[in-house]
C-alpha cells in the first residue's frame, strides 16, 4: 500500500564544527558551510579574541571588519590565534594585536 507521506522533512543544517564556536561576531548566526558561489566566512581577532564574521554580514555592512585588528607590520585583517598570540597569516608577524601598551622605553 502506498501511502503519500510527503512529509518534507527539514534537514538540521547543524554543521558547528566545535561547541564553543561562537559563529558570526556580528550578527550571532552559527557558522555554517557557504555555498561555493558565495564568500567564505572571514577570520580575523577582535580585541585579542578570535572572530568569525559571516557571509551575508561581509555583503551587508561595509564596515563589517571596521572592529577587526590589523596587523601592526602589514595591516593585514587576516590574523589568527596561536596559542595565545596574535598572529598574522599575511607576514607571520607576531604579536599584532594593538590591545596591549607597546612600553619601548
Ligand atoms: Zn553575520
Ligand atoms: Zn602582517
Amino acid at each position: 500500500m502506498l501511502l503519500g507521506f510527503d512529509h518534507g522533512e527539514p534537514i538540521p543544517s547543524i554543521l558547528v564544527q566545535a561547541p564553543s564556536d561562537p559563529g558570526c561576531a556580528l550578527c550571532g548566526r552559527p557558522t555554517y558551510d557557504p555555498d561555493k558561489r558565495e564568500r567564505p566566512w572571514a577570520r580575523g581577532v577582535s580585541a585579542g579574541r578570535q572572530v568569525l564574521i559571516c557571509p551575508a554580514c561581509q555583503g551587508d555592512r561595509p564596515d563589517w571588519n571596521a572592529n577587526l585588528d590589523r596587523c601592526a607590520a602589514c595591516g593585514s585583517l587576516r590574523l589568527g590565534l596561536t596559542l595565545g598570540e596574535v598572529v598574522c597569516r599575511q607576514c607571520g608577524h607576531v604579536g599584532a594585536s594593538s590591545g596591549k601598551p607597546d612600553s619601548g622605553a
